[in-house]
């Protein structure tokens, strides 16, 4: 039995830290969290902003991992003192293990991944998100010479931008709000960046390629107005990728997606088992320096301080992303 604090979104933008006991059963390890960070959608729910089927309050936090500090009668394949990944609930595909705003979690073998030789733990807690990144810059479509947009610079799209350009993009686009994302992607390779507030990025996209539009475009807000934007600045035949989470129902214009014939992709893992691969992969990619995750980690707060650093994401536009260390 171990005394373990967990972090609970009880209402939209209220959040607390609950104290319970935990104890593993004999299937299950007991893992010490090292740091666990704050989703983008897991912003969407603080919001209120969650899908319809879902209610407060819930427990965030699937993104980290830490070390096994006690096994089950029945585990043979871990041990005490192992580093693991632990891919914990989220809310569309439940996974079994606890959720890793949390001094301790219990995870089932099923959800762990082991922290491969030479990676650091702190970009190992990152294997969720990265797993995604990862798998949307491979699904992209992207092909030597494009002209490729991600709109939305956020984690996932700072890595996907980076992973576009690394593939070949000739003319690899950024659209923000925010100067500082924008910034960002520029010191990390991005060919042209557009601040949207500034200008009207798909006016921009189409004067960049003399009327034609770029050849993959791709939404990572996770709104309606976004998708719509991305399709409006493809070329005929190109490819509209969705990588955002539109968490309720939007108005999309598909008259467009008719008249350009586009190509639409949901760039999404569809399982935590699906993740795992692809993490590896982003592991792989970050020791080659062809991805770097460094500098997307912008905050980093102490498990009592998870609503001040919740208010910090939902007020600072230049939070990219929140570490949360126990
Ligand atoms: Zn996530």
């Amino acid at each position: 039995m171990v005394k373990t604090r967990i972090g609970c979104l009880e209402a939209p933008r209220k959040i607390s830290i609950r104290e319970r006991e935990i104890e593993i059963d004999e299937n299950q390890v007991l893992v010490k969290v090292h740091k666990a960070y704050i989703c983008g959608s897991e912003l969407h729910y603080y919001r209120g902003k969650y899908p319809t089927y879902v209610s407060l309050p819930i427990y965030p936090g699937h993104e980290g991992g830490g070390t096994i500090v006690e096994v089950g009668s029945k585990v043979s394949d871990y041990s005490v003192g192992d580093k693991v990944i632990v891919y914990s609930d989220v809310l569309i595909t439940p996974s079994g293990a606890d959720p890793l705003f949390s001094d301790y979690v219990r995870s089932p073998l099923r959800c762990l991944q082991r922290v491969p030789e030479g990676v650091d733990m702190d970009t190992a807690c990152q294997a969720e998100p990265l797993s995604c990144a990862v798998d949307a810059i491979y699904k992209s479509g992207v092909e030597l010479g494009d002209v490729a947009v991600v709109i939305g610079l956020g984690y996932m799209g700072q890595l996907i931008l980076q992973g576009i350009k690394k593939m070949g993009a000739a003319t690899a686009i950024g659209v923000d709000v925010v100067d500082s994302k924008l910034k960002l992607a520029e010191r990390r390779g991005a060919d042209l960046v557009i601040n949207a507030r500034e200008e009207d990025p798909v006016e921009r996209v189409l004067e960049e390629t003399d009327g034609r539009g770029a050849d993959v475009a791709i939404e990572a807000v996770g709104s309606g107005k976004v998708v719509n934007q991305a399709a409006s600045m493809l070329k005929k035949g190109g490819i509209l990728g969705m990588f955002g989470w539109v968490t309720r129902p939007v108005e999309i214009d598909l008259s467009q997606w008719h008249t350009k014939y586009l190509k639409p992709r949901v760039l999404k893992i569809p399982s935590y088992r699906d993740k795992m691969p692809w993490a590896e992969k982003g592991f792989q990619l970050v020791k080659q320096g062809i991805l770097e995750v460094k500098s997307l980690i912008t905050h980093e707060y102490r498990l009592e301080d998870l609503a001040e650093a919740f208010r910090k994401y939902d007020t600072d536009p230049n939070v990219i992303k929140i570490a949360i260390k126990p």
